[in-house]
């Protein structure tokens, strides 16, 4: 489907969420609004028939009011992916609703995806609390995450 151009920059974009930690000394649980002021944007929550969405011109991401805070915390993670992989889209609606670990659009969606994954939910930290024997919902509790995010993210462990 894809060719090798056109494929997800796993290594490039882990590196560039643990850049990111390391510029704002991140450790779980990551404040998400934290960087996105500190790169100068404005987060605001609406009531929104989708996820999230960012405007780099008027640097403003809006995340959807009604949703849970792990949805808008991955949500805010996820436009900051698209921001600091410099995608080329300057204006971007998010629908994160259902299955949206399984149906990515195209990979860039799958580029922020995997940047709010090791952003949230560093594989290192993981590491530590699969160490430390924590289970999944407590490894959740403690990057204020849902645990699919935690899931997800062990999965990803056991590849390496
Ligand atoms: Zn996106």
């Amino acid at each position: 489907m894809f060719d090798e151009q056109q494929k997800v920059r796993v290594g490039y974009t882990r590196e560039m969420a643990r850049k990111v930690s390391k510029k704002y000394n991140l450790v779980p649980p990551v404040d998400v609004v934290y960087v996105a002021q500190g790169e100068g944007f404005d987060v605001e929550y609406e009531l929104m028939a989708v996820c999230a969405q960012f405007n780099r011109q008027e640097k403003v991401i809006v995340v959807n009011k009604n949703d849970h805070l792990h949805r808008q915390r991955l949500s805010i993670a996820h436009e900051l992916g698209h921001i600091f992989l410099h995608h080329d889209i300057d204006f971007h609606n998010y629908n994160g609703q259902s299955n949206d670990f399984e149906k990515f659009r195209n990979v860039q969606e799958n580029e922020a995806f995997e940047f709010a994954r090791e952003l949230l939910v560093p594989l290192k930290h993981i590491n530590l609390f699969n160490k430390e024997g924590l289970t999944i919902p407590e490894m959740a509790s403690r990057c204020c995450v849902s645990n699919e995010v935690i899931f997800i993210s062990l999965q990803k462990l056991n590849k390496f």
